[in-house]
Parts: structure tokens; sequence; C-alpha cells
């Protein structure tokens, strides 16, 4: 899609083949094509499905490539045919990197669910990176008093948690429960406490719990030291658990904590089965649903909700040229809770 001309270079992460290290390398300033904008990247969050691209567990991706789909940055050049943004304006770009807009699912404008989805950092080079050249249906318009480094997380952790939470069908007043205090749990208790509902976070240990409460959380249950399930149980069940850590046995053994018609969603990604039996969907009439991220237009929604409600990621950051360092401490899950590099 870019085509490169010699107009001045930059520094870029990148990946050189799968499982390799970072390499910060110094490249030509890519030039954007028809229906494309090159992006002046600001801030670049690193996520867990990072490793998709460094350890190249993705079917189909080209090296070498630069990772990174939680994009905060300022519009820099316009390609041909770009005539609604503008020079100067602050954009994002999360998970949602552009559709092909032909498939069948595209044609009933279902882009979530388009059969070629563009991934940054996948298909095209991302936002480790000073500038980026993106596809103008994957850009997002960034509200005036959301920072930069804020905003980026939310293009992806906060995407798939807002819009999991506002499809889940519960209401205000409803019991919510988070399980999993971290990237994507700390910013799902916040969605669910401004959404109205009693949010019950679930954490193993006793060392969350002031955070979940500061958080937004009324309860909190240590999964470690009492039965969750149970503890739910006695609170009258579940409307929704929003299962945001990457752990299959800890979601399974969650699903008896449901109310009648509750739902289980699942957010965490893992590889490992859920275990449910049929006795136990049937008695109470239970859903098990999973939620990938959203359209660029959900992206837009969750940051004027963020805007509104002071919903803001917990973050630690570090400079684009220490990527590889960035990237370790996302993967160590010790961050709190999201990392970004900042350009
Ligand atoms: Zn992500
Ligand atoms: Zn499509």
């Amino acid at each position: 899609m870019a085509t490169v001309s010699a107009i001045g270079t930059m520094m870029a992460a990148q990946v050189s083949e799968p499982g390799a290290d970072f390499k910060i390398i110094e490249r030509e300033i890519p030039e954007p094509g028809a229906g494309h904008v090159r992006i002046k990247v600001q801030a670049s969050g690193v996520c867990h499905s990072d490793v998709l691209t460094k350890e190249g567990s993705w079917p189909g991706i080209q090296y070498p490539r630069v990772p990174g789909h939680e994009v905060a940055g300022i519009v820099e050049k316009l390609g041909a045919g770009v005539s609604i943004w503008k020079k100067g304006q602050r954009v994002g770009i999360g998970w949602h990197g552009g559709q092909d807009n032909t498939c069948r699912e595209c044609r009933r404008g279902d882009f979530r669910n388009c059969r070629n989805l563009k991934i940054p950092g996948i298909s095209y080079d991302g936002g480790y990176q000073e500038y980026m050249v993106a596809p103008v249906e994957a850009l997002v318009p960034i509200p005036e008093t959301l920072s930069d480094n804020h905003a980026a997380p939310l293009l992806c952790a906060g995407i798939t948690t807002y819009n999991a939470l506002r499809h889940s069908g519960a209401f205000p007043g409803d019991l919510v429960a988070v399980q999993g205090i971290g990237g994507l749990g700390h910013l799902e208790i916040q969605f669910a406490n401004k959404f109205g509902y009693k949010v019950v976070a679930i954490g193993r240990g006793p060392e969350n719990a002031l955070l979940a409460k500061k958080l937004g959380a009324s309860a909190y249950i240590d999964s470690q030291s009492t039965n969750a399930a149970e503890e739910l149980r006695k609170l009258g069940g579940a409307r929704v658990i929003l299962a945001t850590a990457p752990n299959s046995k800890a979601m399974s053994d969650l699903i008896d904590g449901l109310g009648p018609n509750g739902k289980l969603i699942v957010i965490g990604l893992t590889s490992d089965p859920i275990e449910v039996t049929p006795v136990q969907l049937i008695s109470g009439s239970l859903t098990i649903q999973g939620w990938s991220a959203g359209t660029p237009a959900d992206s837009e929604d969750t940051l004027r909700f963020a805007e509104l409600s002071g919903v803001r990621p917990m973050i630690e950051t570090y400079p684009l040229e220490k990527a590889a360092e960035a990237y370790a401490r996302m993967i160590s899950g010790k961050a709190q809770f999201r990392v970004v590099l900042t350009m």
C-alpha cells in the first residue's frame, strides 16, 4: 500500500523474522497511497496480541514487520482522494485496521467480522515507529481532553472491554462480575461501574482488593482463598461475568456463579478448552459468548465515553528505542497495567 520516496528517515522497532528480537532501525518515511494517510505516531500501546507478530503465530505475516495496533498520533499527510480527515488532526488506530468492503459480512455492514480484516502490525506495519501509513476506514478521532498515552490502550483493551459490556444485555443495577484485574480487567471494572452495575471483581490473592474498589468494584472475591462461584451465588448470582484473565480453568470454575439467564463473556485469549456440562447450561438457561474488539466507530464511542466518564487506563511508558524492554515488561505480566511506547 505504502510507497517509499526519499523524504527523510525515521526510527522503527522491527521484527525481522518470527521469534527474532526487536531491532531499532532507521528507515525511510513511508508515503501514503490513495485512500491512506500518514500519521506521526505519538504513542503506541504494547499489547499481548503483539506476540502474534513477534513469534509469527498469526498465519501469513510478511517479515520484516513493525508491530503495534494501539496507535495515537497526528495526521501528517493525506493520500490521493482523502477529504474528510485533515492535516494536524489527532487520530487513533486500533485492532480493526481496515476491511475489504466486498465480502459477505461487509456487504451486510458487519465490518467487525470482515473475512479479510486488516490488522495494523500484522497485515501492515503498525505503531512501533515514528510514522505509519493507514487506510482512512481505520481512523478514529481522538477527543481533545484525552492524552495520546491514555488513548492508545483504549483503542484495543478499552474498546474490547467497553464493547463487550455494552452488548452484554445487563441492565443498570444488575450484578456484573469481572474476572481478572489486569490490562483488560482494570478497565472493565471502571466501565462496569460507570455503566451503573453492581460490580464484583474477582482476583487471585488479596493484593488487588483495594485497587479493585478504587476502580469502582463494590465487592472483591479472592478466588484463591474462597470458591468464587459460591460467593457470587451468595450475592444472588451474576447477570454477566466478564472473563478477562487468560485462564480457561478459572473461567470454567465461575460458570456456577451465574444467575438465571446469566452470561459468561470471554475476552481473555487462551487456547485451552472451557469446561461446562449441558446440565449447567440448561438448568439456568446460561450463555457463553466470545467477544473481539469492534470497528473504528466502536472505538470512537469508547474514547468519547472515556472522556465523558473519566475512565482511564493505568499505564507504564517507555521510549520507542526501548521497545524490547517495554515488550518484555508486558510479557512479564507485572506491568500496572498497560505498557505504552512514546515517541
Ligand atoms: Zn491489543
Ligand atoms: Zn469484508
